[in-house]
């Protein structure tokens, strides 16, 4: 049905999972025309119209059966054979049992690790986990360490937030203001000691708030995480699991992970497998560039460009750029004894130069007196991005989601770049 704008009407019966995918060039529509329905924990709203980008992947549940409406250029929509969903909403109510216990005994709710590797659902389990939570008044915390495709913010960074209502469908970002943290790389791998700094650093900021947070403590936490799993991206998983004190690690699909796990966690911490859902749909490396082109968009325009960023100069002289690691020299530059100190945290001064035009740079929330230390593991209160570099004049022209000037000065440069055309 390749361009073609196909209306069609769906009839779901109880319990059944409706999927579809929409071509790669074109939209997709759906509407709920009669019963209840929701896609990934959200419920939607009879007769409203949602609009569903080009390549978007989702799936309509329905507990009670459903008829549903859909309008556009769809490369599949087909009936799911089987569903995972009632396993997941068992996960739900066994996390509402250890939050009631919380509650009743005034003590932290269950902080569940998502693992697995790529393209097993991660990210959408993480999401129904989060958005049962709500449905039910709690106000869980989620936590997204993907620093290559986080929902929380823009690649390069990682963060948590308090989620007090249900994930807008056709919105990506969240409402309230998150936490967040500056890595600047696509891939934990590339910095890892940064990495596992931010994640504890993040983890303690995280467990202060829940102190002053009695319902959001009694909530928990839901992680997500990315699908680097061996080697390196293993410790770190064992890293991330013990700098947020987990209780259960939800591994989708992967025996040997889970194996992995039981032999390395405590006892006291549960390891679930579960089957990775027959829907889930493998990303190219073209689609995952595109959708960490299209996370940076929509943090300056809005997924609908509902948002107006703001264009100006600042001068070289107004700001301090610095890069976190230090390049790691051969040992053979060093001199005969000397054992090189861990790089990785060092925070290097940048020199404006041409070098930066297009790239994506966190305005950290540290004033400018403070330590190095700080720097590293101070949350970063946005983004922006350099569009000029004019050497001549010394300024840069900036795109940035606030007026002139920048609230702050220290900026941290990320090797996500973005091109700002329209
Ligand atoms: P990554 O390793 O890249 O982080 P992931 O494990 O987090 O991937 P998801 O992002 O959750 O995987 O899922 C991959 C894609 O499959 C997404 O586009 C998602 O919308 C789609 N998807 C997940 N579950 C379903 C389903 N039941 N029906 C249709 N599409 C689905
Ligand atoms: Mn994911």
């Amino acid at each position: 049905m390749t361009g073609k704008k196909e209306e069609t009407t769906h009839d779901l019966k109880e319990l059944d999972e409706f999927r579809f995918e929409v071509e790669s060039s074109g939209l997709g529509t759906l509407e709920l025309i009669s019963g209840e329905a929701e896609i990934f924990g959200t419920e939607l709203v009879q007769n409203k119209v949602y609009t569903f980008p080009a390549g978007s992947k989702a799936a309509v549940f329905t507990f009670k059966g459903c008829t549903i409406k859909l309008v556009g250029s769809f490369e599949v929509a087909y009936m799911a054979g089987q569903t995972p969903m009632l396993t997941y909403m068992n996960v739900h109510a066994a996390l509402e049992q250890l939050r009631n216990q919380a509650a009743d005994k005034n003590s932290r709710g269950p902080r569940v690790l998502i693992t697995g590797p790529k393209d097993v659902g991660k990210s959408t389990l993480s999401r129904i986990l989060v958005n049962y939570a709500v449905r039910v008044e709690r106000i869980p915390i989620f936590v997204d360490l993907d620093v290559g495709q986080g929902e929380i913010s823009v690649p390069g960074s990682m963060g948590g937030l308090i989620v007090q209502r249900p994930h807008n469908i056709e919105d990506d970002y969240p409402q309230a203001i998150p936490l967040i943290y500056h890595f600047g790389h696509k891939s934990p791998n590339d910095n890892i000691v940064l990495y596992n700094k931010l994640v504890s650093a993040l983890a303690e900021t995280i467990n202060q708030r829940c102190q002053s947070n009695t319902t959001a403590n009694v909530s928990g936490c839901i992680i997500n995480t990315c699908g680097w799993i061996k080697g390196g991206g293993y410790k770190s998983l064992v890293h991330i699991a013990g700098a947020f004190e987990v209780d259960i690690v939800i591994v989708i699909d992967q025996e040997r992970l889970f194996t992995e796990l039981k032999r390395d966690m405590p006892d006291f911490v549960k390891i679930i497998q579960l089957q990775k859902s027959g829907g889930v749909v493998e990303r190219s490396r073209e689609s995952r560039l595109n959708s960490r082109d299209t996370s940076i968009r929509n943090y300056f325009y809005g997924k609908k460009g509902e948002f107006s960023p703001h264009c100006f100069y600042i001068d070289f002289a107004d700001v301090q750029i610095y890069q976190i690691g230090a390049p790691e020299l051969p040992d053979s530059l060093l001199p005969i004894g000397m054992v090189m100190q861990q790089g990785e945290t060092k925070l290097m001064p940048l020199v404006p130069s041409e070098a930066l035009k297009h790239h994506v740079l966190s305005v950290s929330a540290c004033e400018s007196d403070e330590m190095e230390e700080n720097i590293i593991t101070t949350p970063v209160q946005g983004f922006i991005v350099i569009t000029e570099v004019d050497m001549e004049r010394s300024r840069f022209m900036i795109l940035s989601p606030a007026p002139s000037p920048l609230p702050r000065t220290i900026l941290l440069d990320t090797e996500i770049t973005f091109m700002d055309v329209k």
